[in-house]
């Protein structure tokens, strides 16, 4: 497929075809390092939306009756594919989204373990058996349900689209994917990467667009399940939305992650992970480590530490492959500092950090916030930036019901070097993934998704696939005649 482009104009991407957007409407995207455009992007209107649903429509029942062993391979060259483009795509990325480009690079090469993992599944979708009787010969079956709409934010753009579309191709599914407005150009590259290693040019279509492009995805008759990741407010709306027509939905939302660090942790790994829990990404996480819970007795030398490695972290554009980039957006920039005066005002300490840099582009220093309380709304909010808040808690006080007192349940860490004591606290958590002396310790093949408000179903691992497939029973009478037995006889 023909991937060299004379200029920076992104159309949609429908049938496997670049296609202007019928209305003609392009929005640019920027640089969040600068400021400076970078490219200019499609804006799909309801009729582009139909278009590419339609696609995927037609599309489907070849690809949902192509040898699972065939659909396995096809997915696995897009792996080959991603890995071989991977310096590619990760400059992609970090142009678009403003990342560090090794941060960007692990993005991609996660991606490509996520085509890979699935590609292995395809094949091993199997349905049970159910005994019985001998009068029926009684089965299940596994199918796929047709179009699956996915939308993604702007943290992850890349590897977020391959979470959905690896396991919804897997499972004979064809995707339409809504990127976000402001990081679209990952998630085109892999839409044209897919077709090029053999994937049915109409099972994989790209519209960019805003809400409007997203609302009218949701909203079509032609869509079977979605798939969005994204914030607590947009999921309520697209749940909305899919209750018109009972369409499953798969709502991966936000997070406002406990990190609770008990008297007896090993205080330097815990600084060292909840370090990189809440600056990878500028916090841009939406498994970031944002409360450390801190006993009272390690409270100063945690904040000491925790402040030294944040006054120690270089900014600047991610092409640089700094330690921290800028924010993605002007819009996000100016909410993350907004953030840090709700937090003074409510009476916590900015012990580092808090303002913004003095160049152009979007970079916010890393900020730890102490003398936290957990009612207040930087404890209870996602920042969904560079902003740790700490707060302390003594011998009185239960850190695992502060860590649950939270709308969000998405993951969770504790930090102890008492073995029994770790495994009560995730007993207890609310959360979809605990962590025990360590972060981000969820990978490809592990389930991941949120309790409470950070959603419903799970991504990632063997379990992502169920949101891609429907059961269907098969009941087949081995005796003649007709009537018999009611159920309930
Ligand atoms: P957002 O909710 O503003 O937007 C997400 C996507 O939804 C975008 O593509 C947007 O254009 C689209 N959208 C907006 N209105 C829509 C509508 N009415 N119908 C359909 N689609 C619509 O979120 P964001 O600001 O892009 O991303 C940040 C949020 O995403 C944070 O809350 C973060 O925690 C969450 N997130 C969650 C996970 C996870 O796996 N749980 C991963 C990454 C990000």
């Amino acid at each position: 497929m023909e991937t060299v482009r004379s200029t920076e104009r992104y159309d949609l991407l429908v049938g496997g075809e670049h296609v202007p957007p019928t209305d003609g409407t392009y929005v640019e995207t920027v640089d969040p390092a600068t400021g400076d455009p970078v490219a200019e992007v499609a804006v799909a209107g309801e009729s582009d939306v139909d278009r590419a649903v339609g696609a995927a429509r037609e599309a489907f029942p070849d690809w949902r009756d192509t040898d699972p062993a065939v659909r396995g391979r096809t997915l696995f060259r897009v792996a080959e594919r991603i890995r071989d483009h991977a310096d590619e795509l990760a400059a992609i990325e970090t142009r678009d989204q403003g990342k560090p480009l090794s941060q960007a690079r692990s993005d991609v090469l996660s991606a490509a373990r996520y085509f890979e993992y699935y590609a292995g599944a395809a094949d091993k979708l199997e349905g049970t058996s159910v005994p019985v009787g001998t009068g029926q010969v009684d089965f299940t079956v596994r199918e796929p349900y047709g179009v699956s709409a996915q939308i993604t934010p702007w943290n992850f753009p890349g590897n977020l689209f391959a979470r959905g579309v690896a396991p919804a191709l897997a499972a004979g599914n064809t995707a339409v994917v809504k990127p976000a407005p402001t990081t679209p150009l990952s998630s085109y590259r892999l839409a044209e990467l897919c077709v090029d290693a053999g994937v049915p040019a109409s099972a994989v279509n790209v519209v960019s667009g805003g809400g409007e492009t997203g609302a009218a995805l949701t909203g079509h008759e032609g869509v079977d399940t979605i798939t969005f990741t994204g914030s607590v407010a947009t999921g309520q709306r697209v749940m909305q939305a899919a209750a018109e027509r009972v369409t499953p939905v798969t709502l991966e939302l936000g997070g406002k992650n406990p990190a609770i660090v008990y008297p007896d942790a090993d205080l330097d790994e815990a600084v060292a992970w909840i370090d990189r829990g809440i600056f990878t990404n500028a916090g841009q996480v939406c498994s970031a480590a944002d409360r450390a819970i801190v006993h009272e007795d390690r409270y100063e030398a945690f904040v000491e530490r925790i402040v030294e490695r944040a006054e120690s972290y270089e900014l600047g554009p991610g092409e640089a492959d700094p330690d921290m980039g800028p924010l993605n957006s002007e819009e996000h920039f100016e909410r993350v500092l907004d953030y840090v005066e709700v937090g003074v005002t409510e009476g916590a300490t900015v012990a580092t950090g808090g303002e913004a840099l003095e160049r152009d582009g979007y970079f916010v220093e890393p900020t730890v916030l102490t003398d936290v309380d957990n009612g207040m709304r930087v404890a209870q909010e996602e920042i969904f930036g560079p902003v740790l808040t700490v707060i302390p808690y003594g011998d009185d006080e239960d850190p695992v019901a502060l860590g649950n007192d939270v709308a969000y349940g998405l993951v969770a860490g504790v930090f102890t070097d008492d073995v029994r004591r770790a495994h009560r606290a995730a007993q207890r958590l609310e959360a979809g993934n605990v962590y025990v002396n360590k972060w981000f310790g969820d990978t490809n093949q592990t389930p991941f998704g949120g309790y409470k408000q950070s959603g419903i179903g799970r991504e990632k691992g063997l379990e992502a696939l169920d949101s891609y497939l429907q059961t269907k029973n098969v009941a087949v009478n081995l005796e003649s005649g007709s009537g018999g037995d009611l159920p309930g006889a």
